[in-house]
Parts: C-alpha cells; structure tokens; sequence
C-alpha cells in the first residue's frame, strides 16, 4: 500500500473532515498536488500550514480532526495528538559510486550515520563496505530518533552509541548541517557521500570556522548583566526546565536574567527587549547557523555556562537535545 492509501484510510477510520498539511521547506512543491489529491479522494477539505516546518520537532497544532506531517520521522518519546506521519523514503539506491569514492578516506571501522531521508539505503550500504573489508557499525535510536544511523541537528545519539568500536564515520547525506554536531562529538574522521553530486569529501574546515565565531559570542557576552532566556512553544523542543534551571545559574551569579516564550525564534521578534544577551533553549541550531542575523548575542546553555565560569571554554559542547 503506497503512503497516500494509507493516508486515506485513517481518514476513513477517523471520520476525518478537515485535514491539515505541513510541509518542511523542500517539499512544498508537492503541497497543492497532495491537497488536490487528498480532497478528491477522501472528499475533506485540507488546509496547508504556511508556517515553517523544521522538523518532527514541530509539529504544530491545527484546527483539523487530522494533521498530516511530511518529511521528518516522528520522534519516539513525543505524544503527538490527531498527527500522521507521511513516510517519504528516499528514491531507490542504484549507484554506489558516492561511497566508493568515500572508501580512501575511511578508516577500517567505521560508524555509518544518515538522515531520515536515505534510511533505507544503509543496509545495502552496509554489506556492499562489509564485502569491501570495513567494519560497519550503525547505532541502534534513542528516544529522539525513530531509525539506527539517523542524525537529527539536535541529537547524535546514534553516532555516540557506536564511538567505542569506529575510528571514523561515514555519513550519507547532501550537507553539513547533521554530520558538524558529531564533529563537536569525536575527532575522529568524518566523511560524507553525498549521493546529490556522486561524490565524498571531508567535513574539513567547518569545525574551527564553528568554534570561531562561537568564541566571539561567548567573549561578546562576558559584559551582559541581563539575560533573556528563550524558551521554545514547540512540542520537540520545550526545555522549560533548563531555562528555568539556567536563570538560577545566572542569579547565582548576580546576573538578571527572564524567561522569555515563543514559538518561532527569530531576531526580528527579540528586537525592543532590555536584554543585553540571549540564551536559547530551543533548537540548538538557531545559535549557530543563524549567527550573523542576530546583534545581541545568541548563546546555547553550554556557552551560557561558559560566560558564567561555570564550564571551560576546553569542554565546549555542542547542545544537543536529549529527552
Ligand atoms: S530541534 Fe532543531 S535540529 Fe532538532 S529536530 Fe528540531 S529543527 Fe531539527
């Protein structure tokens, strides 16, 4: 049964009339088609979030019996409520010259990581590197992630379960955004065979150009008195604890500091607060790959413990969300 079929019957089973659709940014092309198509043949109405999507992390709420979610696993630990997660498998794997080009730059044991979206290849991955002489290790999930090997932005569990029996990686994937988080993890070696161009490489520089402008934050933020700390409305990334955990931290220091709510974390919506520097709890990422957006500095708690003397600069850590 292919995943519009299945789609269909569990609204048939829930007498659904109104389904909503979310879509991550690189699938909303198929949204109008989807919802056409949804419409004529469980004869609903479908309404299509225009808010972003980023991950299974959010999964926002709908006025709808239904909501639909496309593109990201679901993670395990969460209780989505009314929400069906639409698998979108990968194509099928007819090629492997990628991860031949990968095999020169891998040590003999190495840990096998994707996303969500080439899950489905790794076993035959796998075997074709085993019949090559490596060692293929490919961690088991966790709580956050539904399949072994899959890397999320926020959670490297399944690349720290294997760290003990690899001397590298390998990470099937189109960027850097997933494997850079285990870079942080390990020093072991890490390539990508990136199916996209055909072709592998080294996550070479992106590390230190990381951890340069992450220094300038941290140093930025050794004048703050006040600090806001972000806490995310988002049901996979609520660290309601943490914050309230971190502004005792800063008090402790003499230090002000406010939780501030919201869903989408954006510069725009921190403009006009008497905060002289931000701490985020939500996603992780937000600090590091929208750096240059935001003026006031943006840290995550494990820099936030940095400027408060409460972590060495030497065990800096990447911030990962673990439920
Ligand atoms: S918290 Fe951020 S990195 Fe983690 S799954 Fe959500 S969007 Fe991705």
């Amino acid at each position: 049964m292919d995943e519009t079929e299945r789609l269909l019957e569990v609204i048939r089973g829930r007498n659904a009339r109104t389904v909503g659709l979310q879509f991550p940014v690189g699938l909303r092309t198929k949204a109008v088609e989807l919802a056409q198509e949804i419409e004529a043949k469980a004869g609903v109405t479908c309404l299509v979030s225009a808010d972003p999507s980023f991950g299974a992390c959010d999964v926002a709420d709908m006025p709808v019996d239904l909501i639909v979610h496309l593109g990201h696993a679901p993670m395990p630990h969460l209780r989505y409520n009314r929400v069906f997660f639409y698998d979108l498998p990968g194509p099928p794997l007819t090629d492997l010259a990628f991860v031949d080009a990968a095999e020169p730059m891998l040590p003999k044991r190495v840990g096998l990581l994707t996303t969500t979206q080439f899950r489905g290849w790794l076993p035959q991955i796998k075997e074709h590197l085993e019949k090559a002489g490596y060692e293929v290790a490919v961690g088991e999930p966790d709580k956050r992630v539904a399949y072994a090997g899959q890397l999320l932005g926020c959670d490297y569990h399944t690349a720290e379960v294997v760290t003990k029996d690899v001397n590298g990686y390998l990470y099937i994937g189109t960027g850097e955004f997933h494997p850079i988080g285990v870079a942080f993890l390990t020093d072991k070696p890490i390539v990508i065979a990136d199916p996209e161009r055909g072709s592998a490489r080294t996550l070479a520089d992106l590390k230190d150009r990381i951890l340069r402008q992450r220094f300038a934050a941290i140093a930025r933020a050794k004048d703050a008195k006040v600090f806001g700390i972000i806490v995310s409305r988002k049901i996979g990334q609520v660290r309601m604890e943490m914050a309230r955990d971190l502004k005792a931290l800063a008090e402790k220091h003499g230090l002000q500091a406010n939780i501030f709510l919201m869903d989408l974390v954006s510069p725009d919506f921190l403009e006009g607060y008497h905060v002289d520097a931000w701490v985020n709890t939500a996603c992780p990422r937000i600090a590091i790959e929208d750096v240059l957006q935001y003026k006031k500095p943006l840290l995550t708690p494990p820099e936030f413990e940095i400027v408060l003397g409460e972590r060495k600069w030497e065990d800096y850590a990447f911030d990962e969300i673990r439920a």
